[in-house]
């Protein structure tokens, strides 16, 4: 296998959860499979007047226990494998959190770096127009995901509403609280993530005084993890994007560092701070380790070297199975993605019935439901952590997938 193939590597995790359910052959078959793959090509004008063209996917996973749900990230690095393991992803993160959702995901092979804001928005009403059969409230519901934010699921809701002739909200989730986002819904991810991490410290028998957290990433994800633990005491030692890292070890101020990055476009550079590379912030001495980036980011190479208690996958897919298994071994607890970050997709279902019933809650309403469940969760991912003698990933794993497995059973083979 290679190792930076993340959809030979879920797959691989995926076989050993199905092995230890003891799935029939015909089921492990078609959980393997994506049901859906669009590939699109999205054209584009440009500012200078010439044509150009990027590649675009909509990977529909699996649709048994509801509408397929996943975000849009744009990148250069951008694969149809990437796109199919993420969607796979979310299939088994919506059952763990038992939200009646399937799994999809989608992409667009481009830097938005280099796009001017009309180019931007020309890419994506193009993109949404070319997959415009396939998403809807009740088919497929796209949300923000890397390089892509409610400004971008603003768009893709208009085009669709043009296409219908009336105003679709529940088309996608992460919109504008204007057009009818959910609060909370920004920084839920994250706030998802907190509570999974406060859970594990109880479980733990940790106090949560005087921890140390570093943070890979400083976007959506990773920005709120640090704002949120911050605000609750939690000293953030490092944090990172894709211009480098910075280390205090007295602490910085997440808000400050923002502050910094929308001024100087990266984290890197800001006062009272050491700058450092990528790989020493993920090697970085600290209790709690956010990667909130991309793939493959921990994985044989710099394992070893980890020198935390506790890695919360706020990123999907963060960590190689070769590089958790030396951190298995050196008894670092990890909180698997698919439990991890799980708190994005549910308040984008508070979104989506929300937006059905044009009913709209509190943020407290929100945060309160979005504890509930992730502390649910968490609690069924521990027991069979615990009860399985599993690692928490398996464990995770077996949940989502058993509820998936279910419900295709009981819905049976069409024809
Ligand atoms: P984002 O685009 O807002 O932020 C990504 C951040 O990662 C940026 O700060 C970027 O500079 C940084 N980055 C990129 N490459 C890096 C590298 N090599 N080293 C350090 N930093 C690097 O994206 P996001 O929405 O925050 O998503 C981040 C991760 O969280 C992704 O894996 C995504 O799938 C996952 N996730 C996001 C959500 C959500 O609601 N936004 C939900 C679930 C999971």
């Amino acid at each position: 296998m290679k190792e930076d193939n993340v959809w030979q590597m879920t797959l691989e995790r995926l076989d050993k959860t199905m092995a230890l359910l003891g799935l029939t052959p015909g089921v492990q078959k078609y959980l393997r499979e994506p049901r859906k793959i669009i590939e699109v090509a999205v054209t584009v004008k440009m500012d200078s007047g010439d044509i150009d063209i990027f590649k675009g996917y909509r990977i529909q996973h699996n649709t048994n226990r509801g509408p397929a749900k996943g975000g849009i990230r744009y990148h250069p690095q951008v694969t149809a494998d990437e796109i199919k393991a993420l969607a796979l992803l979310m299939t088994i993160k919506c059952a763990v959190v038992n939200i009646p959702f399937g799994g999809a995901k989608g992409g667009v092979i481009v830097d938005p770096k280099k796009l001017s804001l009309r180019e931007l928005e020309n890419l994506t009403r193009r993109y949404t127009f070319e997959i415009i059969n396939d998403i809807g409230p009740e088919k497929d519901i796209p949300a923000p995901d890397v390089n892509t934010n409610s400004q971008v699921m603003a768009w893709i809701m208009d085009t669709y509403s043009i296409d219908k002739g009336y105003s679709v909200p529940g088309v996608v989730t992460g919109k504008p609280i204007e057009l009818g986002g959910s609060l909370g819904r920004e920084y839920a991810t994250s706030l998802g993530c907190v509570y999974t991490i406060l859970s594990t410290l109880k479980t733990m028998e940790i106090d949560t005084s005087e921890l140390n957290v570093a943070v890979q990433g400083f976007g959506n994800a990773g920005y709120h993890c640090a704002r949120i633990l911050y605000d609750m005491g939690f000293k953030i030692v490092a944090v990172s994007d894709s211009g480098g890292a910075i280390l205090n070890k007295t602490g910085l101020d997440p808000y400050l560092v923002l502050e910094h990055k929308n001024k100087t476009k990266s984290v890197v550079g800001y006062k009272n701070s050491e700058d450092i590379s990528g790989d020493d912030l993920l090697t970085t001495d600290c209790d709690i380790l956010i990667p909130a980036a991309l793939e493959n980011q921990i994985t044989e190479i710099n394992s070893p070297n980890i020198k935390t208690k506790i890695i919360a996958e706020a990123a999907n897919a963060p960590t190689t199975p070769a590089g958790e298994e030396v951190l298995l071994e050196n008894n670092i607890f990890i909180i698997p993605d698919i439990l991890c970050n799980a708190g994005g997709v549910t308040v984008s279902y508070f979104e989506w019935v929300q937006g059905n019933l044009s009913y709209f809650w509190s943020e407290r309403e929100v945060k309160l439901k979005l504890r509930d469940i992730m502390e649910k969760a968490y609690l069924e991912v521990y027991k069979i952590h615990k009860d399985k003698k599993v690692d928490m990933r398996t464990a995770a794993s077996i949940l989502g997938v058993k509820r998936v497995a279910r419900a295709m059973e009981l819905r049976g083979i069409y024809p």
